[in-house]
């Protein structure tokens, strides 16, 4: 997809641009480590369901020793843990989840989340794309990690999450454990095969920031079965920084208490997690959304600032709950991940700003934010000082964008509608051992298609009006329709399938299937149903229902046309 003649194009550019950022010498885990030294004896991490707590220098030094561990393994273990390699994490939110992370990111390797509500067949999908050495994991999904690691050749350990105690040499005793496969991270901090260096500090692999690989995340893209996003140090640097030193004004402060709710699994909630830590807020991590834990915690830890998702605004907008409880805390709201309708915008920000009026605080803000997981994380911001209700506002520094004519191919200028294509230090390196998926995302140009339609004001500011690739968001999670269309092509009484997204008010979008029965075999829509619920995450089931259908419209190359089906659909509903 090469474009010619770029200088004659309409390019919307914001600054400042990359170089900005004097110190790239270091790698990233030496900028963590500076700031999480600087940080101290702060509280940075809460679990408001045990009371427990992290101060900064405990994240460092668990991190730190975690990671000397990983690098040497135990007596029994032989990881050699550093540059290049793949390090899972499955679990819910937790205090701990930052350390595997810091640690990978500390050796040079790359942290490879998974979502802890997938099924089995998609954890081995997901641990096929990264080829992690070592797992981390929840004890919730423990028996099935150890299943499905066990069967690789090369995963060569699992490492059980939950409890970390600071007292050494208490054994722990794991389930299943008789080859030492498994081990708690308790006995592996503590292990004593290594000796960890001076301090809050160790000898760090020197890479290269641009090509070294800090984060795996999972999407599907445009197109297809979810994927590997390699995210490396540099695009995490450049974020951590632009988002601290943003031209448009400073959104957040060391000073501020937000919540972990998003998950970590996912790009926007893990890179909130590594933004708290690299600001220094406190953050009270939830392991899963509970109405009433949520607003209890908001008001006993007096939050200040909410990174959400639209349902969860639905929910702050909607649910009668809220109003039995003191939010006159919230000064900035943050919204990203999937479209947030104008009205709901306005409600919260009225509901949270008459509680702040009684309480003699200014107004509380709730702008939105857009990006991808191919971006790290926000290309576009609103900000407090120049907000417009629907807007996903204006382009974050040294990005640049162009919206392109869907028909033309042209660049186009203010009011036109067209895809979105982003360009710039926070563009993913590419997707992993995919270079045919890489290069139909990423032009010759550097320039990111999004999929995304959506277009700009006379002042820069961006909307987004429709989505032109085939990705689903229920909840804000991702649903890859070509997912769910290949499993149901496995169903015997199934002749051909289509999965498109239905709108709803709460969740945004419900997958929903049009299914073509083989000719003489009986099918029910139950039957349908359970089929996929038997073997994807919660997320990923048939909320919208199934049709039956006698034709799915497809292209000459048989490719589905699910604007056809969407429409269609729409006007039949
Ligand atoms: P993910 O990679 O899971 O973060 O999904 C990225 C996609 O979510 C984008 O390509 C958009 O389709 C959608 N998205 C993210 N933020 C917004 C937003 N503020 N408004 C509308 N859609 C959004």
């Amino acid at each position: 997809k090469k474009q010619g003649r770029e200088m004659s194009e309409e390019i919307i550019l914001s600054g400042p641009p990359e170089t900005e950022i004097e110190d790239l010498r270091n790698c990233l885990g030496e900028h963590f480590v500076q700031r999480l030294s600087f940080l101290g004896n702060k509280i940075s991490q809460v679990d408001p369901i045990t009371g427990k707590s992290y101060t900064y220098k405990e994240i460092l030094s668990l991190s730190l020793k975690l990671a000397e561990a990983m690098r040497y393994g135990d007596t029994k273990k032989n990881w050699h843990i550093g540059t290049g390699n793949y390090v899972g994490i499955c679990s819910e939110n937790s205090i701990d989840f930052a350390l595997p992370v810091l640690g990978a990111i500390y050796l040079g390797a790359a942290a490879a989340p998974i979502n802890p509500a997938y099924s089995k067949r998609e954890i081995e999908h997901a641990l096929k794309i990264s080829k992690p050495r070592v797992v981390f994991s929840s004890k919730t999904r423990l028996n099935d990690i150890i299943e499905v690691a066990r069967s690789t050749d090369f995963v060569q350990g699992v490492v059980v999450m939950d409890e970390i105690r600071k007292t050494p040499h208490v054994k722990q005793s794991v389930e299943s454990d008789s080859d030492g496969y498994v081990i708690s991270i308790n006995d592996l901090i503590h292990s004593e095969s290594f000796v960890p260096s001076i301090p809050f500090t160790m000898d760090m692999p020197k890479v290269h920031m641009k090509d070294q690989v800090a984060l795996l995340m999972c999407s599907s893209g445009t197109t297809g079965l979810p994927k590997g996003v390699m995210l490396t140090q540099f695009n995490l640097l450049i974020t951590l920084f632009h988002q601290l030193r943003s031209d448009h004004e400073v959104l957040f402060n060391p000073d501020d208490v937000t919540l972990g709710i998003l998950p970590f699994f996912h790009a926007f909630g893990l890179l909130v997690l590594l933004y708290s830590l690299f600001l220094g807020m406190t953050m009270v991590v939830m392991p899963r959304f509970e109405a009433v834990l949520y607003l209890e915690s908001i008001q006993k830890y007096k939050v200040s600032v909410i990174i959400t998702v639209p349902p969860l605004a639905v929910f702050l907008a909607k649910d009668p709950r809220v109003a039995e409880y003191d939010l006159s805390s919230i000064r900035q709201i943050l919204c990203g991940a999937a479209p947030l309708g104008k009205d709901i915008q306005e409600e919260v920000e009225n509901i949270i700003s008459k509680a702040r009026e009684k309480i003699g605080a200014p107004p509380c803000n709730l702008i939105q934010g857009y990006g991808l997981t191919e971006t790290t994380l926000a290309v576009t911001m609103c900000s407090n000082k120049a907000k417009k209700y629907g807007s996903i506002g204006v382009l974050a520094p040294g990005v640049q964008c162009k919206v392109m004519d869907l028909e033309t191919g042209k660049s186009l200028g203010p009011y036109k509608e067209g895809e979105l294509w982003f360009r710039g230090a926070m563009i993913m390196k590419g997707y992993l051992g995919d270079a045919e998926a890489t290069a139909t995302t990423i032009d010759n140009n550097g320039w990111l298609h999004t999929g995304d339609v959506g277009y700009y004001d006379k002042e820069s500011h961006f909307y987004i009006v429709d989505r032109l690739k085939e990705l689903i968001k229920y909840k804000a999670y991702q649903v890859p329709p070509a997912e769910l269309e290949a499993l149901l092509l496995t169903h015997p009484a199934i002749e051909d399938a289509a999965v498109i997204g239905i709108p709803d008010e709460s969740a945004g979008e419900l997958p929903m299937a049009m299914v073509i029965k083989q000719p003489g075999k009986e099918l029910t829509e139950a039957e349908v149903v359970k089929f996929i619920a038997d073997r994807v995450s919660p997320q990923k089931r048939l909320h919208g229902g199934v049709r039956f259908v006698k034709s799915i419209p497809k292209t000459a190359s048989g490719k589905i046309l699910r604007r056809v089906l969407r429409e269609s659909l729409k006007s039949k509903l």
